[in-house]
């Protein structure tokens, strides 16, 4: 006789997932890719989509005053820290249909599960809809839906105007009936004394786990990352026939051996396994370029990121030796301009553990790697609350048209999560 474990009981409901993306795909669809507006008509519509799924599964649904969305599995335990699980409905213009909605979606696909298979979670688990992700998209705010509800959002920020509509956030929060009052007052709703842990499942938007064929990646931490937006070579336009080569000064050369020997202290780096990206995302001459002169000038703008920091300074070390070298042998002038970073976040360690038994649990193959980007399981993490990041394997990478994920890995990643939370719901992670 073949005796189920009750990991097998529970299976995520992938039909149901189906039918979602779906009508998210119908809902969405500009004409070229999916458009769903942070604070908009097209993440409501994303919201009551799932509200209404979640009333049939039998879930208690509400709008917090930041208007994320709840959908809760009522635990034994209704007082005991509870567990989120969620991601983001909004998109990026002409983007893509997962991108965000995956974790939505697969957090429902898993309680649907789980309540197919009767199992009674000892504590609360909440489906989490975060409002606003994309804030490179939308608002100039970094995660302000889920740093609303932690008490963390900075109250200026309310101000940020939305890019196409010039409207501030306040007046979107408003319009989509949420209780700015209640962020200004800094009221806070989560925080680490009532969430046991936080898990995303977000599409990886990069190749690794496709070209490797793994359907899931435990994400190890969100990289810090240290950027030049604004760096520049000045060197002397001058005829590109008449000046032999030690009298040149020639900024796109010094430029573009910079770029070079970077590349190959990363490739360094890489072979000693340390993680890291480098890249210059804009290597260019200026509109005084022409055909027969010497580019007189350069510009550049270049962003490192790891989890860890070390390495991230490590190539700025590099970058600060290599420009008084060039500077000296190519006649040039580097200008690095300002800096930014941003600190990095790990993921909590035991969660990481956790969802590693869990996908042997599942018999589902899985590998840990960083974040190439930045998710709402940062700000959670911030404010003391266990975070976590599971990745689902993805083709065509993210915030395009073209992005899209396997149905067969999102079932492999649901079924790690619903073994993660039949294992953990109840644990206390800090
Ligand atoms: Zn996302």
């Amino acid at each position: 006789m073949n005796i189920q474990t009750p990991e097998e009981v529970c299976q995520p409901d992938i039909e149901m997932a189906a039918r979602l993306f779906e009508t998210l795909r119908v809902q969405g669809f500009d004409g070229v890719g999916i458009t769903r507006d942070a604070y908009g008509a097209g993440e409501n519509a994303a919201h009551a989509l799932m509200k209404a799924e979640a009333e049939k599964l039998g879930l208690e649904t509400m709008s917090d005053f930041a208007g994320n969305l709840h959908m809760t599995l009522a635990g034994k335990d209704r007082t005991a820290p509870r567990i989120l699980i969620g991601s983001h409905l909004d998109s990026v213009a002409q983007g893509g249909n997962y991108d965000g909605a995956a974790g939505v979606v697969g957090g429902l696909a898993v309680v649907a599960g789980l309540i197919r298979g009767g199992f009674v979670p000892p504590v609360d688990i909440t489906v989490i809809a975060v409002r606003a992700e994309e804030s490179g998209s939308w608002f100039p705010a970094g995660y302000p839906g889920s740093k609303a509800t932690l008490g963390t959002l900075p109250v200026e920020l309310l101000e940020a105007q939305r890019k196409d509509t010039q409207r501030t956030l306040a007046e979107h929060m408003t319009d989509c009936g949420c209780d700015v009052e209640a962020i200004r007052t800094g009221q806070r709703l989560f925080g680490p004394d009532n969430v046991a842990a936080y898990l995303e499942l977000h599409i990886e938007q990069g190749p690794v786990l496709d070209s490797e064929g793994i359907s899931v990646g435990v994400v190890t931490g969100i990289p810090s990352s240290r950027r030049l937006r604004a760096g520049r070579v000045i060197g002397e336009y001058n005829h590109s026939g008449a000046t032999p080569r030690k009298y040149r000064a020639d900024a796109a050369i010094a430029l573009a051996e910079l770029a070079v020997k970077l590349d190959e202290y990363w490739g360094d780096l890489d072979a000693t396994g340390r993680q890291v990206v480098c890249t210059f995302c804009v290597l260019e001459t200026t509109a005084d370029a022409s055909f027969t002169k010497i580019a007189g000038e350069a510009r550049f703008q270049l962003d490192v990121r790891s989890i860890d920091p070390g390495t991230v300074q490590a190539v700025f070390d590099r970058l600060h030796q290599l420009v008084p070298e060039i500077e000296a042998r190519r006649h040039v002038r580097f200008e690095l301009g300002g800096e930014g970073a941003n600190d990095g976040v790990p993921m909590h360690p035991l969660i990481r553990r956790d969802l590693i038994d869990a996908a042997n649990a599942a018999g589902v193959r899985c590998i840990e790697m960083p974040s190439g980007g930045g998710h709402d399981p940062v700000a959670f993490a911030l404010a003391g609350v266990p975070a976590g990041l599971l990745f689902v394997s993805n083709q065509h990478g993210s915030h395009n048209p073209h992005e899209a994920m396997r149905l067969e890995d999102f079932d492999a990643a649901c079924r790690v999560m619903v073994a993660w939370v039949m294992q953990s719901a109840g644990k206390t992670y800090n």
